[in-house]
């Protein structure tokens, strides 16, 4: 029998270079922002979830850069409610006000640090 070589699945052991690659077209489409995580994954080819790893990571490295992520904060459609005070950058699945499951995504761009 012959064995099958393993099809590398999307996010399973990327290697380094293309992970740079990611972040750099990230970073790239990030100074033509503010764009929500799904118009990023439309515009790099990378789900979602992986948009959000990156930019924690993006974050970190443009802060080194003097530079930093502008995150405007996800808001529910229905009531308002502003998630200001959320850390992470993922969008939030329900408010906690009106428990709506209507939330605008936060959206991402690049500014300078004053
Ligand atoms: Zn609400």
């Amino acid at each position: 029998m012959i064995k099958k070589r393993n099809i590398q699945r999307p996010g399973v052991r990327i290697p380094v270079a293309a992970l740079d690659t990611i972040r750099h077209k990230l970073t790239v489409e990030l100074t033509d922002g503010p764009l929500s995580a799904r118009d990023i994954s439309g515009r790099i080819g990378v789900s979602e979830k992986e948009v959000y790893d990156h930019l924690e990571h993006v974050r970190t490295t443009l802060h080194r850069l003097g530079r930093i992520l502008i995150v405007k904060p996800a808001e529910c459609v229905k009531c308002g409610f502003v998630f200001e005070k959320r850390k992470r950058l993922k969008k939030p699945g329900k408010c906690p006000l009106c428990r709506s499951e209507f939330i605008h995504p936060p959206l991402f761009s690049i500014g300078e640090e004053l």
